[in-house]
Formats: structure tokens, C-alpha cells, sequence
């Protein structure tokens, strides 16, 4: 069976974990752990209904951790806006020229109807996906994760949108992935390989757990990797001519939601510094974001309409997919040309715990006019048959 619903294992994690957090040997450690505690018990509550809440206390330890671990990670969010700030030129020129650039490119796409849904049984949802796994030199451990039931089924409330989750313990190295059961099988499986590109990510720390906590809270690059495996996974139903109008249908969906992150990510970059830097911005009403931001868009309507569509606009959230949008595209075509091997990912993991720095961009050779080229390749399927 592919997904476990039989959550008793995640318990005895959670006793392990509680164990580790009082023999916590540094600051970073109980960070680190509180903060997988915490997700845990989340997801264990929604594995199954009869989830008894344990209260707060028995989730971070003593009142002393709480304070200390609610303190670090203002800390570390107070150093990412901070960060931020001092790069927002940058960020600005980037995302402005990438919605500008991307905008026009977009406008070729035809929006049809969706696919009709392909009847998929479990077992071929297991083979397309082993098959893919084993594309990336990744089957032996898709298969492990699903003989040690390590995939959980979970149910969300109707309005939460998020169809995935994955915990990792930093000091074990263990890790679990917690999926909705959609009917869409095509987006379930996306789902499942951002998930596993998650876990790949993970299980390539070393001890340094405080470069895990900063990878988290302070850089912006902690969604590129999970999104790579999407790309990747998307490409090879395409190539491999499964579900292809499905496939395609995948492929028109990332590249809305990847043009929401760029859009939004130049939004933010448009917003005066004053209202960043003490985080005022987060509680500002949409038509103040609107009117801060205007006169940098012609098409004022459609601004301000995405701009009342947003839940939020909170800087980390929003620039982890953006950039982690920017950084997929690119890596998934260096996967792709190194045979497939994910060994091209070192150089990426090298420093994806810091702050971001242009620097980083470099070092991969990401530019917007890089980007846009292989933005074009990309969306070449779902282009107007006349153009
Ligand atoms: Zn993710």
C-alpha cells in the first residue's frame, strides 16, 4: 500500500524526540527539535480524528525552551527581513525584468479545458512513480519509504491548500512524507515528488544543525529543491508519453502558480523599506499595499485584483517559492543534462543555508535572460498552435 494511515509509529518518533529535546546539547539542537515536535503532532493530528491535543506544554518542553525558541526564530526572521532589505534593489531588478519578460511570454499560452481524468489504480500510481524515482537514481529509496510506510495519508480542512508535508528529525535523519489522497492522480504524484525532493534535500545535511536552522528561517532557498523534483517529475511523464494531456495540464498549473511568486515577489520589492523593516507590512490592508505599489503597473485593475486575491505577502513565504521557482528551472535542466544525476546538486547545497546573496546566482549562472529562455522551452507544449 502506498500510503500509511496507521499513525502509531509516528508516536514513538515523537517519545524519541521528546527524549532527544531534554538531552538537547545546544541552543540550535532545541530549536531544530522543538520545531519537528511541533510539526509533528500537527500532522499526527491530522492522520486521524481521534487525535487527543497534548497542550503546549508537552509539545516545546519547559516554559524556559518556549521563550528561548520563540526568541531565536524572531531572531533568525528579524535577520531575513533585515537581509532582505539590504538586497532589495536587487530583487527588485530581478523580479521586475522577470515580469515583464515572462508577462509577454505568457500571453501565448492557451488556457483550455482541462484533460478528462485517467482512472489510475494504486499499483500504477506505485509503477509511474517508482519509474520516475528510478530515472533519478532515486527508486531503491522510493521503496523503502513505501515498504517502511513512511507516507502518510492525511486529511486538511476544505480551505487549507497545502496537499503535502514533510518532517525530518536533525538528529536521527529521519523522515516522514504526509500526502492527501486526491483523486487527481497526475497532481497527487507532482505532489509526491516535491516531497521527495524535500527528503533528498534533508537527508543531505551534515550535523550542523545550526546551518539547518538558518537554511530554514534565514535563506530564501529552502523550496528549491522539492520544487526541481516536480519539474523533473512533470518532464518525464512528457517524454514518456504518460497521461500526456494530463502531463501538460501539470505543466500549465506550476507555471501559474510560479508566475503568482514572481508577481507577488516584485510586489514586495515595490513596498517602501520603512514598512519591511519592523514588519509593519504584514498588517497593512490591500488597498494600502495597491496604493503603495500602483504606479508601477500600467494594467492597474489586474494589479489590484491580484493584489485582493493574496492571502499575504509575507517576505519569507513568498520569496522561498520565487526563488526556489527561479532556482527549479534551472536545475532541473542541469539534471537533466548531467544524464540525469543529481550529483549536480552539490554545488547548490554548498551554500543553501545562507542569506541570499547574488553570488548565489552566479555560481549556478542563473540570469533573468537564462531564465526566460528556458521559461520559452519550457511552455513550448502549451503554446497557440499559430505561433
Ligand atoms: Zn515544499
Amino acid at each position: 500500500m502506498l500510503l500509511n494511515d496507521n499513525s502509531k509509529n509516528l508516536y514513538e518518533k515523537l517519545e524519541l524526540a521528546k527524549k532527544q529535546l531534554k538531552n538537547a546539547k545546544s541552543k540550535a539542537e532545541k530549536i531544530a527539535l522543538s520545531s519537528y515536535i511541533c510539526n509533528l503532532y500537527d500532522l499526527i493530528r491530522l492522520t486521524s480524528s481521534e487525535f487527543v491535543s497534548p497542550g503546549f506544554k508537552s509539545i516545546y518542553g519547559t516554559r524556559k525552551n518556549i521563550y528561548m525558541c520563540d526568541k531565536k526564530i524572531d531572531e533568525y526572521e528579524a535577520k531575513m527581513t533585515k537581509d532582505y532589505v539590504a538586497m532589495k534593489d536587487f530583487h527588485n531588478t530581478f523580479f521586475g525584468e522577470l515580469y515583464r519578460k515572462i508577462g509577454q511570454a505568457r500571453r501565448k499560452i492557451v488556457e483550455d479545458e482541462y484533460a478528462p481524468e485517467t482512472e489510475l489504480s494504486e499499483d500504477d500510481v506505485y509503477n509511474i512513480l517508482y519509474e520516475f524515482m528510478n530515472k533519478i537514481g532515486q527508486a531503491k529509496y522510493f521503496d523503502k519509504y513505501v515498504r517502511d510506510g513512511r507516507i502518510y495519508s492525511i486529511k486538511v480542512p476544505k480551505k487549507d491548500t497545502s496537499l503535502g508535508s514533510t518532517v525530518f528529525n536533525p538528529i536521527t535523519k529521519d523522515s516522514d512524507v504526509f500526502l492527501v489522497d486526491i483523486d487527481n492522480k497526475p497532481f497527487f504524484m507532482k505532489t509526491l515528488a516535491h516531497e521527495f525532493g524535500h527528503v533528498y534535500d534533508l537527508n543531505h545535511f551534515d550535523d550542523d544543525v545550526k546551518k539547518f536552522n538558518k537554511y530554514f528561517y534565514q535563506s530564501f532557498n529552502a523550496e528549491a529543491v522539492s520544487k526541481t523534483f516536480e519539474r523533473l517529475f512533470i518532464d518525464f511523464l512528457l517524454e514518456n508519453n504518460i497521461l500526456f494531456d494530463e502531463a501538460k495540464d501539470l505543466l500549465f498549473d506550476i507555471h501559474n502558480e510560479n508566475f503568482e511568486c514572481l508577481m507577488t515577489a516584485y510586489i514586495i520589492s515595490l513596498i517602501p523599506d520603512v514598512y519591511l523593516i519592523d514588519g509593519s507590512y504584514l498588517d497593512l490592508k490591500k488597498k494600502k499595499i495597491y496604493k503603495l505599489v500602483e504606479r508601477h503597473f500600467t494594467r492597474k485593475n489586474k494589479i489590484d485584483k491580484f493584489i485582493n486575491k493574496r492571502e499575504n505577502f509575507e517576505i519569507g513565504d513568498k520569496y522561498r517559492y520565487a526563488y526556489g521557482d527561479i532556482y527549479s528551472l534551472i536545475l532541473k535542466q542541469m539534471i537533466k543534462d548531467n544524464d540525469y544525476k543529481l550529483d549536480c546538486l552539490e554545488e547548490f547545497f554548498s551554500f543553501r543555508s545562507e542569506s541570499f546573496s547574488p553570488d548565489m546566482l552566479d555560481r549556478l549562472g542563473i540570469t533573468t535572460d537564462k531564465y526566460v529562455k528556458l521559461y520559452k522551452k519550457d511552455i513550448e507544449l502549451l503554446k497557440k498552435q499559430s505561433d
